[in-house]
């Protein structure tokens, strides 16, 4: 199954991603991981990606369709694909048609994540993670139950995006209302979108999803 989880900055798509990995042995392909880790490493795709980041607007459609198109040709045919943070452009979803259609796949679901925008403002910009195993907490919704050590692994370093200010976040939002939200009357055609409520407790969403995959 491949499915496209579609929702603002902060609406939870990582978090739902993440645990969809954990459950059913599915990829997680993210195209703002591709690039935070080619910006640590100094690539050239990291290198002129990095400012444009940094201001909260969207990379060029064909550096982030290149990087979803290796990471394809590189995966086992049967392990299903969870897309996260792409397509977030009309063109991006023209282009994934054609990655996919190449690499013998087809799209199922793609399932918006419906948010506040903001309660998310709040949200991203107490979020932050373990530099050693990088699980998730939040200044005000989830410290780790030793304050200043990883619940999880045990680490003492901790990170924060730097594009998770408030400045930065509000851009990526107005990103995302002129040029990603566009493209949900386009799947919608195709009938193959689903909505759950973002706002509703971590677990909830989950359950709200493994929901409409069991009948997709
Ligand atoms: P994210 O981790 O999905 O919030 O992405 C962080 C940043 O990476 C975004 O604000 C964009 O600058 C860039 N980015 C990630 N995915 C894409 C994409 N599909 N198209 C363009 N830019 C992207």
């Amino acid at each position: 199954m491949n499915i496209i989880l579609l929702g603002p900055p902060g609406a939870g798509k990582g978090t739902q991603a993440a645990r969809l990995v954990e459950r059913h042995g599915m990829r997680q392909l993210s195209t703002g991981h591709m690039l935070r880790a080619a910006v640590a490493a100094q690539t050239p795709v990291g290198l002129e990606a990095k400012a444009i980041m940094d201001r909260g607007e969207l990379v060029s459609d064909e550096i982030v369709s290149a990087l979803i198109d290796a990471e394809l040709a590189a995966l086992a045919p049967g392990v299903g694909v969870i897309f996260d943070g792409y397509p977030r452009t009309a063109e991006q979803a023209v282009q994934l048609d054609a990655i996919l259609a190449k690499h013998g796949r087809k799209l199922d679901r793609v399932i918006e994540i419906g948010v506040d925008e903001d309660e998310l403002v709040h949200r991203i910009v107490g979020r932050y993670t373990c530099a050693t195993c990088g699980e998730g907490y939040h200044d005000d919704f989830k410290q780790p139950k030793l304050l200043g050590t990883c619940d999880k692994c045990g680490g003492t370093t901790f990170k924060r995006r730097k594009d998770d200010n408030e400045e930065t976040v509000r851009t990526r939002m107005a990103e995302y209302r002129a040029k990603t939200a566009p493209i949900l009357p386009l799947y919608e055609a195709r009938g193959i979108v689903s909505r759950v409520d973002g706002m509703a407790p971590i677990d909830a969403v989950s359950e709200a999803i493994e929901a409409i995959l069991a009948k997709a």
